[in-house]
């Protein structure tokens, strides 16, 4: 017996949260469907009171595009030179705190 049967395919099947999330997410996608763009984060980081600093991700559910990642440091995006950077001015200013002779 000899069968000719063909499996029908679609275009669509791009949409949607089946893409590989980067290891640091931890969003729960399949609670947020409907969002227009998918949005990776991670773990936030309190940086100070009512601030927090998490690594965002936006994926463009159409063209794949992606935005990111990036910083989120309270309403803030911050590329990861510029999170570098002001992690080393922290550092300096601890530093400087430090150097402080004690009376
Ligand atoms: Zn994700």
């Amino acid at each position: 017996m000899h069968q000719g049967v063909e499996m029908e395919h679609t275009d669509d099947d791009r949409r949607g949260p089946g893409r590989i999330c980067p290891d640091w997410c931890v969003a729960r996608h399949g609670e947020q469907l409907g969002e227009e763009d998918w949005v990776h984060v991670g773990e936030p980081l309190t940086v100070a009171e009512g601030v927090t600093a998490q690594l965002c991700l936006s994926v463009d559910p159409d063209s794949g595009a992606e935005d990111g990642p990036y910083v989120l440091i309270g309403s803030s995006e911050y590329t990861s030179a510029a999170t570098v950077a002001l992690g080393q001015s922290l550092i300096a200013l601890a530093i400087r705190a430090g150097s402080r002779p004690p009376r």
